[in-house]
């Protein structure tokens, strides 16, 4: 049973339910990319994401992260709690992919020294502009004590993601986070953490094209955009246990 819809995003739909502070999430197969220029779908990535994302957040819950996954409810669908997200998109990269490797011409595939965090304004009018600590504060997106804890946050994250997804032999490259603040101020991790918002390359495959399990097949027409995701929920099933 679902409510009125809420919002309709480009990956999910979100709806009210009978309690005010849960709602219900359903994730759709629907994948853009390039800031919705490219659009498509992947067969079955409403459940693979919603699956990753309900596991790998009962994992982190379990680390003393605090997250707004509540319950699954259905293949594509889950309960989380109503929160006010910060227009703020969280980046950790441990190796350089993507937008990085354009902006300050590094090397994709360089190991960096120690995780980077990046922040980005979410706006897609914008196209989700790169944004410091200083423009955060100028735009009031938020305070400078929620930047700190931000990054706090995300690097901490970063550390059981390493660690998880190291038991399912993928490399996590870098991931995008959302956080919410729930009624009490608190800074909850929200959305969701899947092959769409993580790269992940797979430790059994040298080849640097093969090896990627992630929405960057989609993003390059590499092919096996489908059979990866599964792969990688394959993966995360078995290293729960
Ligand atoms: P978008 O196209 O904006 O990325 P998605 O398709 O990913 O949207 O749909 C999810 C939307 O719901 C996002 O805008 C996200 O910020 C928001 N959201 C995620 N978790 C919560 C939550 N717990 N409470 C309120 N909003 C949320
Ligand atoms: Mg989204």
């Amino acid at each position: 049973m679902s409510g009125t819809k809420l919002y309709e995003g480009k990956a999910k739909i979100l709806f009210t339910t009978d309690d005010p502070n849960i709602l219900l999430s359903r994730y759709k197969d629907d994948a853009t990319a390039f800031n919705a220029l490219k659009k498509g779908t992947i067969t079955k990535k409403g459940e693979v994401n919603c699956a990753v994302t309900s596991h790998i957040f009962q994992y982190l819950a379990t680390k003393g992260i605090p997250t707004h996954f509540i319950k699954q409810v259905s293949p594509t669908e889950m309960q989380v709690a109503a929160v006010k997200i910060l227009p703020i998109e969280v980046v950790v990269r441990n190796i350089a992919a993507g937008s990085i490797c354009k902006r300050l011409g590094l090397e994709q595939g360089k190991q960096l020294q120690q995780p980077l965090v990046e922040f980005f304004y979410k706006n897609d009018d914008l196209g989700d502009p790169l944004i410091t600590d200083d423009h955060i504060a100028m735009l009031e997106l938020a305070t400078i004590d929620q930047v700190a804890q931000l990054k706090q946050m995300a690097l901490e994250i970063n550390q059981h993601l390493q660690a998880f997804f190291d038991r399912c032999n993928l490399t996590l490259v870098d991931f995008k986070i959302e956080i919410g603040v729930d009624a009490s101020g608190k800074l909850i991790l929200a959305d969701e953490i899947s092959p769409d918002t993580c790269r992940l390359w797979d430790n059994t495959i040298a080849d640097p094209t093969a090896r990627i399990m992630d929405k960057d097949r989609f993003r390059q027409d590499l092919g096996n955009v489908a059979e990866a995701y599964q792969e990688v929920m394959q993966r995360v099933l078995a290293a729960i246990g």
